[in-house]
């Protein structure tokens, strides 16, 4: 049997329906922002493998790391023990994150890092005596794929199957122009109305629902109602963490600071599954306590995994690098130069960019079934033509690895704008 073969004999993969799928490529190796098949196809990953890769695939600093501790303490249990890569990494963190953030809490994959946020957001209210049981979030967010994670997100495709099974959700408009005073109002009235513990966020960019995006001043005012009603605030910077919006965190656009923030994809430079929580000294208070019963009963086989961290620890100091920060810039600069060609196509309905991503929305005529059609046709001229992009529906997106080359953005535009002429 081919590779193809036994992929489809033994595998199950996500978000897809086999009988109609094609058969996946069969990727052998790669490098930088290129990645090959095993027949020696070139493709150029526009989209950082899922958002998680910003420095080049089989980056050899973080390799390095990896190896270096692997071979000195692969792994040991977090209950009862700890080990100087997750010290650093919580320190080296909070010093990156808004200051009103003081404590770490590890898990492995973003879901999970949501799933802490609710659950410990829930129990907050519970360990001071009180009772809350709904959580605020926006139409069309998404927050992840296990329960109170897929409860949390709004895109319906997703959580249809399981609906009447979730915790308490009331969902307000994500205050694009034009909603920003519905938005405003729906949470006040969230909020009056039931008996909220925290609103979570994808904080100026909604990934998932197709590069949705809204401005720091409105998720300024949101958080503050929150704050003035005391409804704990989450954001959940999974996608917008380590670099994606041009600074480090999309919080910072913000003046107000969220009380928890959720991380995973690019922490450990796109290598090694892992996940973090953070927290404010105020929600870690209300379980410290002489009483186990207020103890977060939240933990991970893998917790803290140190070769995890030293991945992390590596991606930090690439973050941090001249370097990177420079091309955090050089990217958006590119965007801002090179988009107006593919912006002003007759195809083409709205293009907006922030830092890194860039998203254009192409004019269809209503029906969904055709968003689904296009967006078939869409990704396939994609992958003939070499480039790994995932539209969403009518949404074509670019978040490239941040060590992109103009050269491959030329590219990956030049692909862009043959689909609008070709398919669109
Ligand atoms: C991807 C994503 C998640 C889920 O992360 P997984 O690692 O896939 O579980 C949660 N929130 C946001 C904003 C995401 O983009």
């Amino acid at each position: 049997m081919t590779l193809q073969e036994k992929d489809e004999a033994y595998l199950w993969h996500p978000y897809t329906q086999h009988k109609t799928a094609k058969p996946p490529i069969v990727i052998a190796k790669a490098e930088g922002a290129l990645v090959w098949d095993v027949e020696g196809k070139q493709y150029v990953d526009a989209i950082a493998s899922w958002w998680v890769n910003p420095f080049g695939h089989s980056n050899t600093f973080i390799a390095d790391a990896i190896y270096k501790q692997l071979t000195t303490l692969e792994h040991v249990l977090f209950g009862g023990f700890t080990h100087e890569p997750a010290i650093q990494v919580a320190e080296q963190l909070l010093e990156m994150l808004p200051g009103n953030q003081k404590k770490v809490f590890f898990s492995d994959n973003g879901s999970t890092a949501v799933e802490v946020a609710i659950k410990a957001s829930l129990q907050y209210f519970y360990n001071k005596g009180g009772f809350r049981k709904t959580i605020i979030a926006f139409e069309d967010a998404f927050h992840g794929d296990t329960f109170a994670a897929m409860a949390a997100s709004g895109i319906s495709l997703y959580t249809q199957a399981f609906k009447g099974m979730f915790i308490d959700v009331v969902r307000i408009p994500v205050p694009v122009q034009g909603k920003q005073q519905a938005s405003f109002a729906a949470l006040k009235n969230a909020i009056a109305e039931n008996q909220c513990a925290a609103f979570i966020f994808e904080p100026l960019v909604l990934g998932a629902a197709g590069m949705v995006m809204y401005e720091a001043q409105y998720l300024d005012e949101l958080i503050s109602i929150c704050k003035a009603n005391d409804v704990l605030t989450i954001a959940d910077e999974v996608m917008t963490g380590f670099g994606k919006t041009g600074k480090n965190f999309a919080c910072d656009y913000l003046k107000e600071q969220p009380d928890a923030i959720c991380l995973s994809k690019a922490l450990t430079g796109g290598t090694i599954p892992m996940a973090i929580t953070t927290f404010t000294q105020q929600i870690f208070d209300a379980f410290y306590s002489d009483d186990i019963n207020k103890a977060l009963f939240h933990g991970h086989t893998f917790t803290a995994n140190p070769t995890g961290c030293a991945a992390a620890l590596a991606a930090f100091e690439l973050l941090r690098s001249k370097e990177t920060q420079h091309n955090l810039w050089r990217i958006t600069e590119y965007h801002r130069r090179n988009s107006g060609r593919l912006g002003n196509h007759p195809k083409v309905k709205t293009l907006r960019i922030l830092g890194t991503i860039m998203a254009l929305e192409i004019k269809t005529e209503g029906e969904s079934a055709y968003y689904g059609e296009l967006r078939n046709k869409l990704y396939d001229f994609f992958i003939q033509n070499g480039v790994i992009l995932r539209p969403v529906g009518n949404i074509v997106y670019v978040l490239p690895p941040y060590i992109m080359p103009d050269e491959l953005l030329d590219q990956v535009y030049d692909v862009i704008y043959r689909a609008l002429e070709e398919v669109a």
